[in-house]
């Protein structure tokens, strides 16, 4: 069955079926009645009328064997197929019937029949109604020439009557016909065709590049975008290894390793990914962009690939440098103003230089320590400024945590008795795994050296950050600072009875500029950049730093940096002693 075939509901073809046996068989019947009852004056008088003679009854009782078996075979493949081929078997019995009876007497008959199979021929679509109409107009024009009718009353009727029929069926059948199942596919298949024009209209506009990357890892679509910032053409991008299309670096223009490809990682581990990249177009010249690349599952898991998103975000990154630039640089130069006038309030507030009333003292006393406060916040935007954009400066060498804190820790502990606080070191000493017997059988302190590899300022920096913010924001009880570690990980901690953090500050405390907005923090002065600086010096160690803590009962911020066994230690403080001067790794 094709395209063009048309099909209506079963029970007309079924009437078809009705209708053409019934017509032969009345016809056969009459042939054989003739043949063999001529006496009987009504099948006489009926076999002459119709011409019921041998010819007839073969065409007939083809047509019987045809309806009453080869239809019901060919049924079950396509019944309009075989209504199709009945009605022809039916025409050809008419057009017999027509061309050998005297159309002044018997053709009335088959006449009466053409016109139902005009009215059922548009039910096979237009051309079977014009197949009809056509045959009988040859019917009247060849019969007329060939003397077999004369002008009667059927050859007037014949032609028009069956065009009239034919074209006023189609108005009939047209709401009766049914889309096949191949035009519904082919509908349907032309949506969609039309829908994934549209989706790649869609594609092809999107400003941010995108890719759409198969399992195998090759480009199965990528836009105009992505094209120019990966500087492929779609036509040659199409179809290669998207890492040969898209090459990556790292923001600061480091190789990726290959292990670490995020296409690969994505295909592999059907896990999405994002980072900020540098992207290297087939020209060589350097974008740097925001890369989210998302693996595409099926309902069962099953990975059918995976959409990449780019979006260059190089002027972004330029305007946040400069902008960072400018900070540092204010804050540079303000820095050096505010010592000095820290210096000299200080050589007035000093007895043995200066000689001031006890007024004025309290007054100078109150710019002092504002003046302390500015010089801080200068130097924390010049610090954040710095870490931002990787210019910390870090000369990193050995550190013993255990001895490190303990150096440091008179000072801690004096801060925290200004307030009132009790400050607690509890430092490198863990009896549980550390004791161990002498051969006289008594227990012997080891005290276990924590290494590692930092810059000593930087970590004061960070120790002194967490205790500062712990003394400031505890109204009373205690601040203690410990030490512990395994063989992989140092781990110090600042922790103290204060206020706590709530829950939902807790992801952003390290974020720059960020403060819990309560009382507490309004009457205490402060610029949320601490926490921030803090994360930024332990990340530039490949450390860990967060927060636990609970309302009302204190905080207990932790940090954790790569352990280094005593042998590396010893290699590196080895190499640091042979080294003049240190290097900066930033
Ligand atoms: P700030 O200059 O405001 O102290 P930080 O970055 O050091 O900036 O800290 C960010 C915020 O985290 C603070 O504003 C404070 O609300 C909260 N915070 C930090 N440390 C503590 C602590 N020990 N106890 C309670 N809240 C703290």
């Amino acid at each position: 069955m094709n395209d063009s075939m048309h099909t209506v509901a079963k029970h007309w073809y079924r009437l078809y079926w009705w209708i053409s046996l019934v017509v032969t068989a009345v016809i056969a019947g009459g042939c054989l009645a003739f043949r063999f009852l001529p006496q009987v004056s009504v099948v006489h008088r009926l076999g002459t009328l119709g011409h019921l003679d041998s010819t007839t009854l073969v065409i007939a009782g083809l047509g019987l064997v045809y309806y009453l078996g080869a239809y019901w075979v060919l049924e079950k493949r396509s019944q309009e197929t075989a209504t199709l081929i009945g009605s022809m078997m039916l025409t050809l019995l008419l057009l017999n019937g027509l061309v050998s009876t005297d159309p002044g007497s018997g053709a009335w008959v088959y006449a009466g029949v053409w016109f139902v199979t005009a009215f059922f021929a548009p039910m096979f679509g237009l051309p079977f109604a014009i197949g009809v109409v056509l045959l009988s107009i040859i019917y009247v024009l060849l019969g007329s020439r060939f003397g077999f009718t004369h002008i009667s009353p059927v050859s007037w009727a014949l032609t028009p009557g069956s065009a009239i029929i034919a074209v006023g069926s189609i108005f009939f059948w047209r709401p009766r016909l049914l889309q096949t199942a191949e035009t519904q596919v082919n509908h349907l298949s032309g949506m969609l065709r039309s829908n994934q024009e549209q989706s790649a209209i869609i594609i092809q506009s999107i400003a941010d590049g995108v890719i759409v990357i198969a399992t195998d890892g090759k480009v199965s679509l990528i836009n105009l975008s992505a094209g120019l910032l990966t500087g492929w053409s779609i036509a040659d991008a199409t179809g290669v290894d998207v890492q040969l299309v898209v090459k990556l670096k790292q923001e600061k223009g480091v190789d990726i390793p290959k292990e670490n490809n995020p296409f690969a990682y994505v295909l592999t581990h059907k896990k999405p990914v994002s980072q900020v990249v540098q992207i290297i177009s087939q020209d060589e010249s350097m974008r740097i962009i925001s890369l989210v690349i998302s693996p595409v599952l099926l309902s069962d898991g099953e990975l059918a690939g995976a959409v990449a998103v780019m979006r260059d975000i190089s002027e972004e990154r330029a305007a946040e440098q400069q902008r960072a630039e400018f900070i540092s640089t204010a804050s540079h130069e303000m820095r050096t103003p505010v010592a000095a006038i820290e210096g000299y309030l200080a050589l007035a507030l000093n007895d043995k230089v200066s000689t001031v009333d006890s007024r004025a003292r309290g007054f100078l006393e109150k710019a002092h320590s504002s003046t302390q406060h500015l010089g801080k916040l200068f130097q924390d935007l010049l610090t954040s400024a710095k870490a931002e954009d990787g210019r910390l400066s870090s000369h990193p060498v050995v550190v013993e945590m255990g001895a490190f804190l303990e150096q440091i820790a008179e000072d801690l502990r004096f801060t925290a008795q200004k307030k009132g606080l009790l400050g607690e070191f509890i430092v490198g000493r863990s009896q549980a795994i550390d004791a161990t017997k002498n051969q006289d059988n008594t227990l012997k302190m080891v005290k276990p050296l924590y290494y590692v590899h930092a810059d000593p300022e930087r970590l004061r920096e960070v120790i002194t950050n967490l205790f500062d913010n712990a003394v400031k924001y505890t109204e009373q009880g205690k601040v203690s600072i410990g030490l512990t570690g395994n063989a992989d990980v140092v781990q110090f901690y600042i922790r103290d009875s204060g206020p706590g953090i709530p829950k939902d500050d807790i992801p952003h405390l390290f974020q720059k500029f960020y403060r819990v907005d309560n009382s507490a923090t309004r009457t205490i002065g402060g610029t949320g950049l601490g926490l921030f600086i803090c994360r930024k010096i332990v990340e530039l160690y490949q450390g860990r730093i967060w927060v636990e803590s609970e309302l009302g009962k204190g905080s207990t911020f932790f940090v954790n940096l790569p352990r280094l066994n005593s042998q590396r230690a010893a290699a590196l403080q080895a190499a640091e002693a042979s080294a003049t001067p240190p290097t900066a790794a930033h």
